[in-house]
């Protein structure tokens, strides 16, 4: 059975109507027949919603106190979709990056994963659940909690796809692919149907911000196929390989 990992980013899950028309999304990925693990970004704005409220209380926040707060955003996400997965009658479970096992180093806002426990994964998966992670986070060997930096949930995503050994990595977005150019300021700009991980990361490197670098970076070292498509539509997306 192939196993595969999604990715939805906040303008997927902007609304209860948006989480619900992932819902179905990801219903129709397990129904083809499909391991899924699901890791999640912060419902639309939430995570600038939270940096500007610490900043109104203290404009050089402690920086561990900030990553426990920048990820409640994604574990919010996490359980509302497995939420919502269960009103459809789905056997879904949720998991903060702690709780899972994504271990991390010491860099609060900028922490690197280290490891990933994939031993609870699998037994979820094994069972039949629909494992739903959220993104963005870890934890130190010392238990506090940490962020992956601004975009973080598409590292999660690759890095977690990589320990699995992971058919396939989708990531969901608001945009159809990757384009030649910006389509808002070229009109002519063509979607991509296919690019080498090494065209990703110079397009990420000028500044296309459709996927993190770093995430790309992963799935190049780690040979994890990717697939940036948009949680809006049906069309097939750029695949990166
Ligand atoms: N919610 C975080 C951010 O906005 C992480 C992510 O979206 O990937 O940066
Ligand atoms: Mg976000």
């Amino acid at each position: 059975m192939s196993l595969i990992v999604q990715k939805y980013g906040g303008s997927s899950l902007a609304s209860p109507q948006r989480i619900r028309e992932v819902t179905e999304r990801i219903i129709r990925t397990k129904k083809e027949g499909k391991k899924l693990v699901v890791v999640v970004s912060a419902m639309g704005k939430t995570t600038d919603n939270l940096l500007k409220i610490a900043l109104q209380l203290n404009s050089n926040p402690p920086e561990r106190e900030l990553d426990l707060l920048l990820s409640s955003g994604e574990v919010i996400s996490s359980a509302l979709v497995s939420i919502s997965l269960s009103s459809f009658g789905e056997e879904a479970i949720a998991f903060t990056g702690s709780q899972i096992g994504i271990i991390t180093d010491r860099l609060h806002t900028k922490a690197h994963i280290q490891e990933i426990e994939v031993k609870r994964i699998f037994e979820e998966l094994d069972q039949g659940k629909i494992v739903i992670m959220a993104g963005f986070q870890g934890v130190t060997p010392e238990n506090a909690i940490t962020t992956l930096g601004r975009g973080g949930s598409d590292i999660t995503a690759v890095a977690v796809a990589a320990a699995l050994e992971s058919d396939l990595c989708e990531i969901y977005t608001d945009v159809e692919g990757v384009y030649t150019a910006d389509p808002l300021i070229i009109p002519q700009a063509r979607k991509l149907k296919y690019i080498s991980y090494e065209e990703m990361l110079e397009l990420a490197g000028s500044g296309a911000k459709v996927i993190h670098s770093r995430a790309v970076e992963i799935a190049s070292k780690y040979k994890v196929p990717l697939h940036i498509r948009s949680s809006f539509t049906e069309e097939e997306g750029t695949r990166i390989g």
